[in-house]
C-alpha cells in the first residue's frame, strides 16, 4: 500500500488550489483525478471577479484561458424592459477547460498526479485515511475531498450533503446587448430558483443559461423560445454546445477529523448565483494558511465568508419571493441605486444601498416584503 501525507481527491479547481497551497507547507500530496483531463466535461459560464482573477495569479498566468473583461450587466424584467448597470470592479470569462488545466500543470510541480484514476472508496481507522482507488489502494494522514458535487468522500465519510440544482448552458451565437455587459434575466416564467442568464465570450458567442430546482431543460426552452428579448437574438443551430450540470446549494459542515472538503463537495458556492471559483479558492488559499489545524481554518472560513454566505441565502429567497409584477416595478425604479457600491462576490454590499433603495420604492408593502426577506 502506498503511503502519503494527504490525499486530494480530485483534479478541479479546488482539488489542485488545494494542492498548490498545502505545498507550500513542505507535505508529500498525492491528487486523484479520475478523467485523463481537468475541466472535462465543461459545467461552468466562466464567469469570476476581478479580485478572483487576481487571485488565480499567485499560481497560474490568467492570459492563458481569459476570453473576455466584464464591465457590468443589464438586469431584464420579465416582460423585457431592463437597466444596464456598470460595476464598480470589472469581472471576466474565463475558457474552464483551459484553466483547469493550467492549474492541474502547475499542481503537478508540487503533487504527485494520478489521472484516469477513480477513487472507489475511503476509510477513517485511528489517525489514518485508506482509499481504494480503480488501480490501487493508499494510505494517508489527511484526505481533501475535492470531487464536486457528488463527492464519494463526502458520502463515505458522512458528511452532511448539500441540495442539488440542476443547471443547463448553451454556448450559441448571441446577439449580445453589449459584448461587454452580462445579461441577467428574471421573472417567475424563466427559472423556479435563481434567474437566465447570458454570458459573453467576446466572439459573437455567449454561454446561455439556467439553474432550476428541478427541471432546468424546460426553463432554457422557454427562455430561448419566449423570452421577448433572447429569442430575438439567439440563434440556436444543431452545432450548439450544450451543457447540463449541478450546482450545490447549502454550505455543509466541511472539516470531521482528518478530513476536509472543498469546493463543490462542500456547497462553496455563492447562494445567490451558484458561482464556485471564487470562494472555493478563498478556502484552498485559508486551508493552507492553517493547516493542519483543521479546526482553526474552518472558523477562520467562516470568519471571512459566513455572513456572505447567510446574506446570500436571503437574497436567494427574495428571487423567489418577488412577482412579475415586482420585477417590472423594481426594473422600472432601479436608475436610482447606487450600484457602484456593490461587488458581485459579497452580497452583504446589499446592505449599503438597501436603505436609499427601499425609501426609492414608494410602495411600502413590497418595500416591507423585501426588508422582511434580507433583514
Ligand atoms: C452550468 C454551470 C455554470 C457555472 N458557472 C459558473 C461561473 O460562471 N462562475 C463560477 O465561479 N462558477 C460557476 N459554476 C460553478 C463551478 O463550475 C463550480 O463551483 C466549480 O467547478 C467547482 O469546482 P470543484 O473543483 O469543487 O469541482 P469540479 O470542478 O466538479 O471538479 C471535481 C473533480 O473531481 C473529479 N472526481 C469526481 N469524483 C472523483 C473520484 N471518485 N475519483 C477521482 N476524481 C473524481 C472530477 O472528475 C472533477 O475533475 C457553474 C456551474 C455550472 C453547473
Amino acid at each position: 500500500m502506498s503511503q502519503t501525507d494527504i490525499a486530494v481527491v480530485g483534479g478541479g479547481p479546488a482539488g489542485t488550489l488545494s494542492a498548490l497551497n498545502l505545498a507550500k507547507n513542505g507535505y508529500k500530496i498525492s491528487l486523484f483525478e479520475e478523467h485523463q483531463s481537468a475541466g472535462f466535461p465543461v459545467q461552468c459560464a466562466g464567469l469570476v471577479s476581478e479580485d478572483c482573477i487576481k487571485l488565480l495569479k499567485s499560481y497560474v498566468n490568467p492570459d492563458r484561458f481569459l476570453l473576455n473583461s466584464i464591465h457590468g450587466a443589464y438586469f431584464f424584467s420579465p416582460s423585457g424592459d431592463f437597466i444596464k448597470v456598470k460595476g464598480k470592479t470589472r469581472a471576466a470569462v474565463v475558457e474552464r477547460k483551459l484553466m483547469d488545466t493550467e492549474l492541474l500543470k502547475a499542481a503537478s510541480s508540487v503533487a504527485e498526479i494520478f489521472v484516469k484514476e477513480k477513487v472507489l472508496s475511503v476509510n477513517l481507522h485511528g489517525d489514518s485515511v485508506y482509499l481504494k482507488t480503480s488501480r490501487s489502494n493508499y494510505s494517508s494522514k489527511y484526505i481533501v475531498g475535492a470531487d464536486g458535487v457528488y463527492s464519494k468522500v463526502a458520502r463515505d465519510l458522512k458528511f452532511e450533503r448539500p441540495k442539488i440544482l440542476s443547471a443547463i448552458q448553451l454556448e450559441s451565437r448571441f446577439e449580445c446587448m453589449d459584448e461587454k455587459y452580462v445579461e441577467l434575466y428574471f421573472g417567475r416564467e424563466y427559472s423556479d430558483f435563481f434567474f437566465g442568464y447570458a454570458v459573453p465570450t467576446g466572439d459573437e458567442f455567449a454561454r446561455i443559461g439556467v439553474v432550476s430546482k428541478n427541471n432546468a431543460f424546460y426553463w432554457i426552452s422557454k427562455l430561448l423560445r419566449e423570452h421577448p428579448s433572447v429569442s430575438q437574438r439567439v440563434e440556436c443551430t444543431k452545432s450548439c454546445e450544450l451543457n447540463c450540470g449541478a450546482i450545490p446549494f447549502g454550505l455543509v459542515d466541511f472539516v470531521k477529523k482528518n478530513a476536509v472538503l472543498i469546493g463543490d463537495s462542500a456547497g462553496m458556492v455563492k447562494p445567490y448565483t451558484g458561482g464556485g471559483i471564487y470562494y472555493l479558492a478563498l478556502a484552498a488559499e485559508c486551508l493552507g494558511e492553517h493547516f493542519p489545524d483543521l479546526e482553526e481554518f474552518r472558523s477562520r472560513y467562516l470568519q471571512k465568508l459566513g455572513k456572505e454566505y447567510r446574506f446570500g441565502y436571503k437574497i436567494a429567497r427574495l428571487y423567489r419571493e418577488l412577482s412579475d409584477e415586482d420585477y417590472e416595478y423594481l426594473i422600472g425604479v432601479a436608475e436610482g441605486i447606487r450600484f457602484e457600491e456593490l461587488h458581485m462576490d459579497m452580497p452583504t454590499t446589499v446592505l449599503k444601498v438597501l436603505p436609499a433603495f427601499l425609501k426609492l420604492l414608494r410602495n411600502p408593502k413590497l418595500s416591507l416584503r423585501i426588508a422582511k426577506c434580507l433583514l
